[in-house]
């Protein structure tokens, strides 16, 4: 599973992104000839033959720097890979949950002087909120082992604590301190419909992740899920001027479904469903690694880059 990329150039480096080098010396590392492509990966699940050793690449977000710095290696190794793309990019709604990463990385030196000015916007409860919630903290930590205590603090406030209202007034009020301008930031971060046509028209698969990427998706309600995954789909095969049946593929964004997600998903002909994390231990009732053709398990690109180097 990979997000961001860096060339140093037009896209710059932050938390956990990696450059063209980094994706070549990661698919020598996994071996080419265990990575499948797309359509290959779908029809071994579907056909169950799956196969343990083979895996298949995924991005997700629709990023314009995995458009320009990804796609050229996937090119050189000829692989086919798994595009998932929430669909708000393309309208005229801001995205700001990529603006507020890209605040959060390139505004501040490190990221802790950003979680240093937004823990001292929070007030009181939500810093009794987060001692309540050592517990959690401790889950997540084993969950997501490249997160710090600073990004769970972070992300517990973010996504349980504070409304979305709240949190976007308090970040509103981040980049006035800093003097942050986001209107120009749309271009550079999200690929176009044009790019995403390419994408498609190159052999790799497209699929959904909403269409506002929310990051509980989860706490909707069925109806507000199935609004965020038919729009979703509607508009993506609008874009790819294909059959909106041709789109079988998907992931969860944040990793967030429920039942309701997977029932609204069957109905909606998706075939085949990604998560984002490898262990099961704290995931209700789940006995196996890849839960089901709507619950295969990902591992983040983070993961990886730590085994390569202490195996360098
Ligand atoms: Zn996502």
């Amino acid at each position: 599973m990979f997000h961001h990329f860096h060339d140093g150039k037009l896209h710059k480096a932050s938390q956990g992104s990696i450059n063209a080098k980094e994706l070549r010396y990661l698919i020598d590392y996994i071996g080419r000839k265990n990575i499948i492509n797309s359509e290959e990966f779908y029809s071994k699940v579907t056909n169950k033959e799956f196969q343990e050793n083979k895996v298949c690449i995924s991005f997700d977000d629709g990023l314009k720097s995995q458009f320009d710095i990804a796609l050229p290696v996937l090119k050189e190794f000829d692989i086919k890979a798994f595009f998932f793309i929430y669909s708000s990019i393309f309208t005229e709604e801001t995205n700001l949950l990529e603006v507020f990463r890209y605040f959060r990385s390139h505004t501040f030196h490190n990221i802790n002087e950003f979680y240093e000015l937004f823990f001292s916007r929070i007030d009181n409860e939500a810093k009794s909120f987060l001692s309540k919630n050592i517990n959690e903290i401790e889950t997540i930590k084993f969950k997501f082992p490249f997160y710090s205590q600073a990004d769970i603090e972070f992300r517990l406030l973010r996504d349980k604590y504070l409304s979305e209202e709240k949190y976007k007034e308090i970040m509103f009020e981040l980049f006035k301190i800093k003097n942050f301008d986001y209107e120009e930031l749309k271009e550079l971060l999200f690929i176009n419909a044009e790019d995403l046509k390419t994408i498609y028209k190159l052999g790799h698969t497209i699929g959904l992740h909403s269409h506002s990427h929310p990051t509980c998706l989860e706490d909707l309600s069925y109806p507000e899920q199935e609004k965020e995954y038919k729009l979703n789909k509607k508009i993506l095969a609008e874009i790819i001027e294909q059959d909106s049946s041709q789109i079988i593929a998907m992931s969860h964004p944040c990793g967030s479904y429920n039942q309701d997600t997977l029932s609204i998903l069957e109905k909606l002909g998706i075939k085949l469903g990604f998560k984002q994390i490898m262990n099961i231990e704290h995931e209700k009732g789940m006995k196996r690694v890849n839960n089901s053709r709507l619950e295969i398990a990902r591992i983040d690109h983070s993961e990886l880059m730590k085994r390569m180097k202490i195996q360098a």
